[in-house]
């Protein structure tokens, strides 16, 4: 399933609180956040799905974390900042023992991370091989 799309400005007083603990990128303050969710825009969601961004994490991996969370654009916007805790979900791979834990916040809409495709993530992880890796591309 793709990432939802929607993109919202933060309100001032939620980037100044990440500021101020060092949370944001203080060399790009750029307010906008992307909802990090697959996509749930199918009408039997209804209108009031809530888009959610992850903000900053909380004081241990466990802890709950800070989501910034929105439904609708513009004047019509209602939003919110939130700590919310984890999704439970955990997702084992067969033959490893590699454990993957969902990214998002407890009871968040279907699917769990692992299931979302983010297709800027892939864009900046394929820049990041260097071109005389074996990983690179099918040419050596
Ligand atoms: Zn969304
Ligand atoms: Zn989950």
């Amino acid at each position: 399933m793709l990432q939802c799309t929607a993109v919202t400005l933060l309100p001032p007083d939620a980037v100044l609180r990440l500021l101020a603990t060092g949370a944001g990128d203080l060399a790009d303050p750029e307010p906008y956040v992307l909802c990090e969710l697959g996509e749930h825009d199918a009408p039997h969601d209804g209108p009031h799905t809530e888009h959610a961004a992850f903000l900053r994490p909380g004081r241990t991996p466990d802890s709950p974390a800070e989501w910034f969370f929105w439904t609708g654009g513009g004047a019509e916007r209602l939003h919110r900042t939130d700590r919310a805790p984890w999704c439970p979900a955990l997702l084992r791979r067969l033959g490893t023992d590699v454990v993957r834990r969902c990214a998002f916040f407890d009871r968040h809409t279907a699917p769990h991370s692992w299931d979302v495709d983010d297709p800027l993530g892939d864009l900046i992880a394929e820049r990041l091989v260097p071109d005389d890796s074996p990983e690179g591309g099918p040419y050596p």
